[in-house]
């Protein structure tokens, strides 16, 4: 028999059918609420691979070294190839096929679920590492079967078992084909605290189909419940997804939940009371607490699956680990013997250096640590992940377990107390908080916090002192917590491509300045030499490469991208430097847009590079000219943009106010077609002020905020604002507060700062617009 029912099984047949195919047997036995189906077996998985006699070559690939990721990806990939492209003997077809046939008359949709033999052991949950296959069909049926057996072999499966000390051999798989539910709404159950083990009920519920709750696409409503007192605290979460079947295809799909169920609570009280109902009894006949997957329709509760919580801390040492420095107030140790706190560490009252809370979220893994946020966008960030950080992302997938294991402390914006990363950080013993809907964008790269995963909270600054290998403190500048929202934009200057992550995880709403000089300065080449050695088009690739690094890292936020501004002095240190002219001065001299006008052939490959950028689709690169004078410049300019393709109408392009000339002139610039003005008030200050700004026996002189440049900025606001121009700054000043101050009154559009002050300009601006708006009503 290539199959067994899943009313004939009972809990002995694990090694047949799998942990799932196995609960699910005995749970059918008990007489528990669960849709009919059967399991295609592991001994049929086992004759499948020896009969095509692919099983030797299959562990043979497999046994690779798995923090090797790219060996780890062959294997994976060709451990699968073999499975999937191994057809069906006649007999197993015919046979599964028949039994699907029995399952809801031949047209039901299925459920196909791998459950492997070594998977739901109380020991080890092996989180997300099988595959699920919703609403399947007759036609597509035998394909899914076939790649639940190849799930066994996935990159993130292989790590797995590698790092638990499986052997890929002894690890067979059998899949569960069962009726599908067509869930209205499903979720999942905890039959008692996941963390802690108390006598409280958890439930975690969102519209559709399990699927989004147990993959953390969506934060689902909390609903935890004292079981002696059945006393409910709700929490109702923002349900903006939900998986349901598309009724066309079959196919499961993510849709957006309608506005008005939204944020409307899910399951009602009489449904709590059948799901608790359903917990007990699940407990009682198990005699351990349990891990519900359930789903109602039409007011019938189903259960999907029920396995034994493998997360409750009973006080052991070993899950401490990985924790950089862990609380000791659970019982919890620092694996370098290191323990911080005696009792109670969490509390916060007598802490020295953690703020308030900045963060919060459902608490999926218990212990308190303190460490630099890690904003975790896409895997390359992973890198940036060193032992003791805390990894803040949106959901974790699969493949940064290695990273997470270095983690001291994980935190999500989204899922639930069984997403990926609630489950795996409790198996790893790493704190984590998981549906903070927005940690990621709260939360500061670098930024040392505290995670206390009991509570759920991520609190500012140090509570528990950080190992000493982890990154010190006073390296990273804490910056305030929330991101206020103003009218005014803030925005941040980059200079090397290279800070454009950190620049980006500021928050700010663009970039106000990228200096292009910079990315010729890190080829230690003048631009003439560069491209006598290396041809024009590797100049032109080298200025679009630097510029994309920027503009990807922001898009869709806005990128002003400065044509260079090259001062002779700072370009003879390069090689080929001994060609720039010697200059009396050179803050006066060849530099800025004069250079460029002066050079168009030059200033042709700049303006060719920004043309490429818009042929890939970065619509959201600006060009700024530096060290314009007048509007004869900007027609100037304008026009080698027309001759290099560009159209000036289509693309938002300006200029700096950097000298008297040009302030005083921004009203034919305006009518010659900028969409913008930027402030360089370190070269307006030194024009207007006649003060070398690289010369220190005048520095005390350097004045920024100078009443004549305050009236010089004042004036070009105004005509700028009559003109549809926006403003911006973006020399140093823009980060001083009391120029924030005057130009926020004075209505600027964007204030560009240095990275490590966008949030305290942000702050700044918000507090002189609050003012405004109070001044203005009282
Ligand atoms: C300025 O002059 O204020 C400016 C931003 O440009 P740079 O410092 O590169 O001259
Ligand atoms: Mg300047």
């Amino acid at each position: 028999m290539a199959v067994l029912w899943l009313d004939e099984i009972s809990a002995g047949d694990l090694e047949k059918v799998g942990g799932k195919g196995a609960s699910l047997g005995e749970l059918t036995g008990a007489g528990l609420p669960v849709p009919p189906g059967f399991v295609v077996t592991a001994g049929t998985y086992r004759s499948f691979i020896e009969e095509a006699e692919i099983d030797e070559e299959l562990f043979e690939v497999v046994d690779v070294d798995v923090d090797d990721s790219a060996a780890l990806a062959d294997a994976s990939d060709r451990a699968q190839e073999l499975i999937l492209e191994t057809p069906f003997p006649d007999e197993l077809r015919e046979e599964i096929l028949a039994s699907y046939h029995e399952v809801g008359d031949g047209e039901a949709f299925v459920a196909v679920r791998s459950s492997a033999t070594a998977e739901d052991l109380p020991d080890a949950s092996f989180a997300g590492q099988q595959e699920t296959f919703l609403n399947v069909t007759e036609e597509a049926l035998l394909d899914r079967v076939r790649e639940c057996w190849a799930s066994l072999f996935t990159q993130r499966a292989i790590y797995y078992r590698q790092e638990q000390g499986f052997d890929h051999s002894a690890v067979n798989i059998a899949v569960v084909v069962q009726q599908m539910v067509d869930a209205e709404k499903s979720g999942v159950m905890f039959t008692s605290h996941p963390s802690t083990g108390d006598p409280t009920m958890i439930i975690e519920a969102a519209w559709g189909l399990g699927e989004a709750v147990v993959s953390g696409a969506v934060s689902p409503d909390n609903y935890v419940i004292e079981r002696d007192g059945r006393s409910v605290d709700v929490t109702v979460a923002e349900k903006k997804v939900m998986h349901e079947k598309d009724e066309a295809t079959g196919e499961t799909v993510e849709r957006e939940v309608p506005e008005d169920k939204r944020n409307e609570r899910v399951v009602s009280d009489e449904e709590i009371d059948a799901l608790m109902d359903l917990g007990e009894r699940v407990e009682d006949h198990y005699g351990e607490p349990q891990d519900v997957e359930w789903a109602i329709v039409g007011g019938d509760v189903y259960m999907l699956q029920s396995r034994p919580i493998t997360t409750i801390d009973e006080g052991g040492a070993d899950a401490a680990e990985a924790a950089g420095s862990v609380d000791a107030s659970k019982g919890l140790t620092d694996g370098s013997g290191g323990v911080q706190a005696a009792e109670g560490g969490s509390g916060g009252a007598d802490s020295s250096s953690s703020g308030g809370v900045i963060v919060d979220g459902l608490g999926s893994s218990p212990g308190t640590v303190s460490g630099a946020a890690r904003i975790v966008k896409k895997l390359d960030d992973l890198d940036k992940v060193g032992e003791g950080d805390i990894i803040v992302t949106e959901m974790t997938m699969p493949d940064m377990v290695p990273a997470m294991k270095r983690a001291s402390g994980i935190v999500t914006d989204e899922g639930g107390m069984t997403s990926h990363a609630a489950i795996v950080s409790r198996e790893l013993g790493v704190p984590a908080i998981v549906g903070t809907t927005n940690a990621t964008t709260t939360l500061e790269d670098g930024q040392i916090v505290t995670l206390d995963g009991d509570k759920g909270a991520v609190l500012e600054g140090s509570e528990v002192e950080p190992d000493e290998e982890t990154e010190p403190v006073e390296e990273v500048r804490p910056q305030s917590p929330v991101k206020p929202m103003t009218a005014t934009e803030v925005k941040v200057n980059v200079s090397i491509p290279e800070a454009a992550e950190r620049a980006a995880a500021t928050g700010a709403d663009g970039v106000g300045l990228l200096r292009m000089e910079h990315m010729i300065l890190s080829l230690n080449q003048t631009p003439a030499k560069f491209i006598a050695e290396n041809g024009e088009d590797a100049y032109i690739t080298e200025l679009v490469e630097g510029i994309r690094g920027v503009a990807d890292e922001f898009y869709p936020r806005p990128v002003r991208v400065r044509t260079l501004d090259a001062p002779t002095d700072e370009f003879r240190q390069l090689e080929g430097g001994e060609d720039e002219p010697e200059e009396h001065n050179p803050m006066l001299g060849y530099r800025g847009i004069r250079r460029s006008l002066d050079r168009p052939d030059v200033f042709a490959h700049e303006l060719e590079a920004f043309r490429r950028l818009y042929e890939l689709g970065y619509d959201n690169v600006e060009i700024m000219f530096p060290l314009v004078n007048d509007a004869e410049d900007i027609y100037q300019a304008r026009s080698l943009m027309k001759e290099a393709g560009i159209d000036p109408e289509k693309r938002k392009w300006g200029a700096m106010i950097e000298t008297p000339a040009s302030a005083l002139s921004v009203e034919e610039m305006a009518e010659a077609g900028i969409d913008f003005a930027s402030f360089g008030t370190n070269d307006l200050t030194q024009y207007t002020l006649a003060v070398d700004r690289n010369n220190e026996h005048v520095a005390d002189r350097f004045d920024e905020l100078h009443p004549a440049i305050l009236k010089l900025i004042s004036d070009v606001i105004e005509t700028c604002r009559e003109h549809d121009v926006d403003t911006s700054i973006c020399g140093q000043a823009g980060s001083k507060p009391e120029m924030v101050q005057f130009l926020a009154k004075e209505g600027v559009t964007s204030i560009s700062a240095n990275i490590d002050a966008v949030r305290d300009v942000q702050h700044e601006v918000k507090r002189v617009e609050q003012k405004l708006l109070l001044d203005s009503v009282r």
